[in-house]
């Protein structure tokens, strides 16, 4: 065992159980996604280098820093995506997905995404995202309050207390006034500061607001917030959509210093929270882009997207029910004398949708009805020269079938039991 290689760090093994929850996890967010029009879309894990730049933004984190990137083939440099985000446009972009006059687009999406972060609990670096983009020509706050209303919903269906916060980062027209208070602000303030914010300054100022390091938080305190820089328009779209969302009867916070970490966005930018858990930080964030599609070569659209980060999602959901997951647990102990029999009676009950699990043939009755009971099953079935014995592991009963059964009559009398209790 010396040798044996590990998984890389930041990554994780999801393994029986845990790998049920992701599942059902990816499942039941799916379904919801679907009631309000969304249909599913899968891209590549690794796109070209240069849409992550161009799509994210160099002057993020996430690209500048964190990003996997492959050895370089022939003239294309390959990145592990990061995020969903720049991908999906790229689709979209295409293969002309805009082109339709059923819009808005509602698109969903899940996997896994890298980034080279510093990982510890909660943050990985092959993380899981569920997410959503919601594309249209023009795109009313409507339909942005949508997409949030989604994800506070789908929280709260998850026996999650969600916290949502709010901030608006606005038009070009905002965003250049409150650069230009934010260089005001922090340029003579700027020698004291970490050398990442050093060169935040220079390339997006915005991002300064980010900084982890306590020092600079304390000097971020006192900077101007955008909300006072927002052209009458945008300051108009703001209220809409804050109306809309009280009305759905969506709590929220106002939070002026929330901007994310990616450059995209340019409306209403939003992260969502669990109140019992607010050790995980965000447990998803999104926010309204409406430049990116175009500035990827597609036409003049916008967007609003969000992304749950999964794992977090199963860290901070309260333990499910243990139900039994196991119809029904299968014996040989005629020493394969019936093992033709066998085969055709498993097949034939999994296709009539039970989940018959069969212990190897050469195990003893009380070890088998151990593996019985650790899988949760309901029924134990098993075979011994005098025929087939039914066993209900519920009401601790058992039934002698004679000395054949087939899946049918089987079928039926578990059906019976279930419907019993
Ligand atoms: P972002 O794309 O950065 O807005 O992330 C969306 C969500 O993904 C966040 O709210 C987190 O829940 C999750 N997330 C982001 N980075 C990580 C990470 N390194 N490890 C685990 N989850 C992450």
């Amino acid at each position: 065992m010396a040798n044996i290689i590990t998984k890389p760090r930041g990554t994780s093994d999801l393994i029986g159980a845990a790998a049920e929850r992701y599942q059902e996890l990816v499942a039941a967010l799916d379904r919801q996604a679907r009631l309000c029009g969304c249909r599913p879309l899968q891209v590549p894990m690794f796109e070209e280098n240069r849409l992550f730049k161009r799509g994210v933004g160099e002057s993020t984190d996430i690209v500048n820093k964190e990003t996997f990137d492959l050895a370089p083939k022939g003239d294309k440099v390959y990145t592990l995506r990061p995020e969903f985000t720049a991908g999906i446009m790229r689709a979209v972009i295409e293969n002309k997905l805009y082109a339709t006059p059923d819009l808005p687009l509602r698109l969903c999406y899940s996997g896994s995404a890298f980034r080279y972060e510093r990982p510890q609990a909660g943050r990985l670096r092959e993380l899981h995202q569920w997410g959503v983009e919601f594309l249209d020509a023009e795109l009313d706050p409507a339909t942005v309050a949508e997409a949030i209303v989604l994800m506070v919903d789908q929280a709260r269906s998850l026996g999650l207390e969600p916290l949502l916060r709010i901030n608006y980062l606005g038009s070009a027209a905002s965003r250049q006034a409150y650069k230009a208070a934010l260089v005001g602000y922090f340029e003579p303030l700027i020698d004291s500061m970490c050398p990442d914010c050093h060169h935040r300054l220079a390339l997006n100022p915005l991002r300064i607001l980010d900084c982890k390091v306590e020092a600079d938080q304390k000097l971020v305190a006192g900077a101007p917030v955008i909300t006072d820089y927002l052209t009458a328009d945008d300051r108009d779209n703001y209220n809409r959509l804050l109306d809309i969302l009280s009305a759905a009867g969506v709590e929220y916070e106002l939070d002026s210093r929330l901007v994310r970490g990616l450059d995209y966005y340019t409306g209403a930018v939003f992260e969502i929270y669990s109140r019992e858990h607010p050790e995980l930080g965000a447990l998803g964030g999104g926010g309204r882009y409406d430049g990116l599609v175009a500035a990827l070569g597609g036409p003049a659209f916008a967007g609003v997207g969000f992304s749950f980060g999964l794992d977090r999602l199963l860290l901070a959901q309260p333990p499910a029910e243990t139900e039994h997951s196991v119809d029904l647990v299968l014996l040989d102990l005629t020493r394969g004398a019936r093992e033709k029999e066998l085969a055709p009676l498993k097949r034939d009950l999994r296709a009539r949708g039970l989940s018959a699990v069969a212990v190897n043939s050469g195990k003893a009755l009380a070890g088998a009805l151990k593996t019985a009971d650790r899988l949760r099953a309901r029924f134990f079935l098993f075979v011994d020269e005098r025929g087939y014995h039914l066993k209900d592991l519920r009401a601790r009963s058992q039934k002698d079938l004679g000395p054949s059964v087939t899946a049918e009559a089987l079928a039926a009398l578990l059906g019976e039991r279930y419907a019993e209790n």
